[in-house]
């Protein structure tokens, strides 16, 4: 029996009339996925980015269990519990910010940053009406999140429903891009006129965009946004849902880029890819700007499954993984580089670029760009009939495994790509 549709499941951004039908997955290893006709697959992309360590990883599996057996949920705003305030402590530590909300997703540690800078303003009785996006910004698919994102395909629907949001461009750059200096200017000059404005907050993605298309920029650039975010009094929002946890070569892209935001949305990795949790980091004195006597000033924020002890515990195992061999993330960076250098010497292959975990490259193509490209499906299909999972954002191309990759997985991949653009 070939992959075939089931009568009861609706997938995400699926267009059943179209797609190959879904792909039957019964068992996760290291970085392969086993399919239920005993095929094996690379998992290039970590599951959307999620599985950090690898497949059925023992040590996190070993944690979820023992919590299971001990305390799997509780209400959070009438208990704390060990395991959330140990995952608090440490990723307050690890990220220079003080304080740590509990959500689902990355979508909702987003809506909670915001909801966060907006009624701060709020609280202290200012008006700062104006948030402050990025040109080609994925920040999630709820509404609050979808709204600071680019619009796209993806909103256009409920365009109407969604708040105003002002704009800056990305500059996003690649190997021997030798207009960076001019587009970094430009992006800078309009986020200046922006912030004559009052604003609210300034979001953004540090250091490579995701679904937007795997877009770096230089940390100079941010480190020029994060002064003029100062100069302007607004508070700089980190949206570290895919860079975090080591996805950008550092723990997080903020310090890769040598920049310190006032709020921090975490997600994707947090669990190393095992359950779902969001997390928001905040400075203490945008805790402070919530407390008083008044209920007015209360964050009414939450979630039932609010700092689930099964999901800290999964998040704990994950940092202990991170912390005992931290070269697993600083090298893969220089483990994708030469691979990739070989890869940009193919004609269609344009614009590589790489930041730690994380390899990407655009092909050329005739028809527009984007994420409905139909090459980007045609290369999955050809991977795929390699023992490979990608799945391009249109004609972007990228490679995001698992820390746990070996060389040789890793050159199957590389060769997996090369061997299918004749083909394209
Ligand atoms: C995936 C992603 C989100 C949304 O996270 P979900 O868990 O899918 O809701 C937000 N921001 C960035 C940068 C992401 O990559």
């Amino acid at each position: 029996m070939g992959p075939s549709w089931h009568p009861n499941l609706w997938h995400p951004f699926t267009q059943v009339a179209v797609a190959d039908p879904p792909l039957r997955a019964v068992r996760g290893e290291g970085a392969e996925l086993e399919l239920d006709d005993g095929r094996r697959l690379i998992d290039a992309i970590s599951s959307w980015w999620v599985t950090l360590h690898g497949h059925g990883e023992p040590t996190i599996a070993a944690a979820l269990a023992r919590q299971a057996a001990t305390l799997e949920q509780v209400g959070f705003s009438d208990f704390r519990h060990p395991p959330a305030e140990a995952l608090a402590e440490r990723l307050c530590t690890a990220s220079g910010l003080d304080r740590l909300f509990f959500s689902d997703n990355g979508s909702t540690a987003v809506e909670v940053a915001l909801k966060i800078a907006w009624q701060w303003w709020r609280n202290r009785g200012e008006e700062r009406r104006q948030l402050i996006a990025f040109d080609g910004a994925y920040h999630g698919d709820t509404f609050g999140a979808m709204a600071v994102g680019a619009r796209s395909l993806f909103s256009a629907p409920f365009e109407p429903l969604l708040f105003a949001v002002a704009r800056a461009p990305w500059p996003a750059t690649w190997w021997d891009d030798a207009a960076i200096e001019a587009k970094e200017a430009t992006a800078l000059a309009a986020l200046d006129a922006l912030l004559e404005v009052p604003t609210a907050a300034v979001i953004l993605e540090p250091l490579m965009q995701g679904a937007g298309g795997m877009a770096l920029v230089r940390p100079a650039f941010l480190q020029a946004v994060e002064q003029r975010v100062r100069a302007a009094g607004t508070l700089l929002i980190a949206d570290e849902v895919m860079t975090g946890f080591g996805r950008s070569g550092s723990l997080f892209a903020c310090q890769r880029a040598g920049i310190q935001p006032d709020l921090m949305a975490l997600s994707k990795g947090l669990t190393g890819g095992f359950l779902p949790m969001g997390a928001t980091l905040a400075r203490e004195a945008i805790f402070a700007g919530f407390i008083g006597s008044d209920p007015a000033l209360t964050l009414f924020h939450g979630h039932s499954y609010t700092a689930n002890p099964l999901g800290c515990a999964a998040a704990l195992a994950s940092l202990d993984l991170l912390e005992a061999a931290p070269e697993r993330y600083r090298e893969l960076e220089a483990r994708h580089r030469p691979r990739l250098e070989a890869l940009a010497r193919e004609p269609r292959v344009r614009q590589p670029r790489l930041l730690g975990s994380i390899a990407a490259f655009d092909l050329a193509v005739d028809d527009p760009p984007g994420y409905l490209n139909p090459v980007g499906r045609r290369l999955q299909r050809l991977a795929l009939a390699q023992g490979v999972f990608l799945r391009p954002l249109g004609q972007v191309v990228y490679l995001l495994p698992p820390l746990c990759i070996t060389d040789s997985q890793l050159a199957h991949c590389y060769d997996a790509i090369r061997r299918a653009l004749p083909e394209l």
